[in-house]
């Protein structure tokens, strides 16, 4: 708590941050915080959201308005209603003890005289979308000639979304002597005119690096004949049995198209597109969040208003035409300290964009082979077995039992499992069955990964064991001894993942993981008939799937993840 003192925070808001938990402050509050409270002036910072950069500019705000009066005293402008709800809310939480102030959130969708009754019963701070608040001024609903404060939420996300006349038009309507604080997750040539034509010297913060996407990112592409996208599509998400995913197209017809299709073929998707009315959107939103909806097919657009933390994969269906979209589109994945993918689908005449793509984000891409029908059965095996083994069992199913047992009663255990995943795997196996490889070769960047010198391998820890790509990634390279570049194509998967070797490493590795335990719990590798392994005699007799409960990664890796969540604390659930 000293350390918010240090920064020269007041009583109030240092007895709410004591409510709200926060034990110390993060960089942007840091960098931010002690400058806005004693400079009077304009600030552009860099920051993604999940760095605590609403408290950053709130603190200050708070502290620095006039509670006596009940003048409108700053503006925060956001791209989404969403975003404008979170803000207001945090801005509440933290103003919890500064008795007098009023925090009013106006944006579309809701009744605008309800809103305008709010603002007139004196708001000293509004939280506005920029489309409700053009309109409301308009209306002269709202007055905000005399506000001291001016906050551009996500300045990139609402440029990208098409906001710049109604920003300049709002801001026409503000005093020159305002200070504007901007924030954003980038710095593209649209924000950098904002700054230049509305803002004076302003003083600049960076937190993280400068205009790249996220780092929890990793980059993906497919590349397929344009009339198999959809079927790539379904192998993807077949592949990936935990998918939470937001799919991408270019058009509202695909998107729809898209989301039906899916629907049809059993997948647990929706569509979010502009031609959806607030209701429904709000209904497969709230869908979304919920979980009931795995694959999410969405627009640019309308995904900008998507604020969820756990999305695994962002699929783009089609690429975006802009490629500073993709930035947008792949931040959707890998927030709040999450790993995540996102997978690009491409015919070979759109490959040159990825190269575009890769210099934006200052990252390369992984060529990835769509999986075939057998990875995919593979796949789904191992994810049913694990299932089954960490199924908690419901009372309930008793009663029903006995006569269960009479029917299964003679067989014997081995012929009982192989029945029992048979149900699963034949389901998967008779469709691929019918259908090709759908792989178009990019050649001039196969990696090896997928060639004869490379094995891929199956590992029986995952998602639940805490890891990601990243993590497990370096926990093999570490505990193998093995370079930079020697371990790829991990994909994890909930309880177990899969990487690939040079063939070179095969026999160290099988033998190393002959007996290695952790914390009691035997980790299990194996040559996976997955691609590019090679079948092998040397199937390992270990039980596979034992408790995962039990398993706990070393304390030094342990302490690593946790460092990790510490700082930021309690987040948004966006
Ligand atoms: P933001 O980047 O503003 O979206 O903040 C992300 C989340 O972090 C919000 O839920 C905040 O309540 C929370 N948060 C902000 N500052 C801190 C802090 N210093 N310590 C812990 N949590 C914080």
């Amino acid at each position: 708590m000293d350390t918010f003192k240090a920064l020269g925070l007041e009583e109030d808001l240092l007895l709410a941050i004591n409510d709200l938990g926060f034990t110390s402050p993060s960089e942007i509050q840091e960098k931010a915080i002690p400058q806005l409270l004693t400079t009077a002036t304009d600030m552009v910072a860099l920051a993604q959201t999940g760095t605590g950069k609403t408290a950053a500019f709130g603190f200050p705000l708070i502290q620095s308005l006039d509670i006596h009066s009940r003048t409108t005293q700053a503006l925060i402008l956001s791209p989404t209603r969403e975003l404008c709800l979170q803000i207001t809310n945090e801005i509440k939480l933290y103003s919890k003890y500064k008795k007098g102030l009023k925090t009013v959130a106006i944006y579309g969708g809701a009744s605008i005289t309800e809103q305008a009754k709010q603002i007139k019963k004196g708001a000293q701070i509004i939280v506005a979308t920029p489309g409700r608040m053009k309109d409301m001024i308009g209306r002269r609903m709202v007055d905000i000639s005399k506000i001291a404060y001016c906050v551009l939420d996500e300045a990139d996300e609402m440029l990208n979304m098409g906001f710049y006349e109604d920003i300049n038009s709002i801001l026409s309507h503000t005093p020159d002597d305002k200070l504007t604080w901007l924030f954003s997750a980038t710095m593209p040539k649209e924000v950098a005119t904002i700054a230049r034509e509305f803002m004076h010297k302003p003083l600049e913060i960076t937190v993280g690096t400068k205009n790249s996407g996220s780092t929890n990112v990793q980059h993906e592409y497919y590349t397929v004949s344009g009339r198999d996208r959809y079927m790539a599509l379904k192998r993807l998400a077949d592949a990936n049995p935990d998918i939470f995913s937001v799919v991408f197209c270019r058009t509202k017809r695909d998107t729809q198209k898209v989301a039906e299709k899916l629907i049809e073929d059993g997948y647990n998707a929706g569509a979010l597109h502009g031609d959806l009315s607030q209701n429904q959107r709000d209904l497969v939103m709230k869908a979304f969040r919920n979980k009931q909806i795995q694959m999410l097919v969405a627009t640019d657009v309308a995904a900008r208003g998507i604020d969820v933390d756990d999305v695994t994969h962002v699929i783009n269906y089609q690429l975006p035409d802009e490629i500073e979209t993709y930035t947008h589109r792949s931040g959707r994945t890998g927030r709040a300290g999450k790993s995540g993918v996102s997978m690009v689908i491409v015919t070979k005449s759109e490959l040159r964009k990825i190269k575009s793509i890769e210099k934006v984000i200052q990252k390369k891409f992984e060529v990835k082979q769509v999986p075939t029908g057998i990875e995919i059965c593979e796949i789904q095996l191992y994810h049913l077995a694990s299932k089954i083994n960490q199924t908690e069992i419901n009372e309930s199913i008793n009663p029903y039992l006995p006569a269960i047992y009479d029917v299964l009663q003679h067989m014997d255990k081995e012929t009982l499992i192989q029945k029992m995943v048979a149900v699963e795997f034949d389901r998967f196996f008779k469709y691929y069955q019918k259908y090709p490889d759908l792989n178009k070769v990019d050649t001039s960047r196969v990696a090896d990964s997928e060639g004869k010198n490379s094995t891929r391998y199956f590992i029986n820890v995952g998602e639940r064991d805490d890891f990601d790509w990243k993590s497990l990634k370096d926990f093999l390279k570490e505990t193998l001894d093995l370079g930079r570049d020697d371990v790829y194509n991990v994909d994890v998967k909930e309880s177990f993942s899969f990487f690939n070797t040079d063939n070179k490493h095969t026999d160290a590795i099988l033998e190393f993981f002959t007996d290695f335990k952790l914390q009691g719990r035997f980790i299990n590798v194996e040559i996976s008939s997955n691609k590019g392994g090679r079948r092998s005699g040397r199937r390992r007799s270990k039980p596979k799937f034992k408790d995962n409960n039990n398993y706990r990664r070393k304390d030094k890796r342990r302490g690593k993840k946790s460092d990790n969540g510490k700082g930021k604390g309690k987040r948004r659930n966006r």
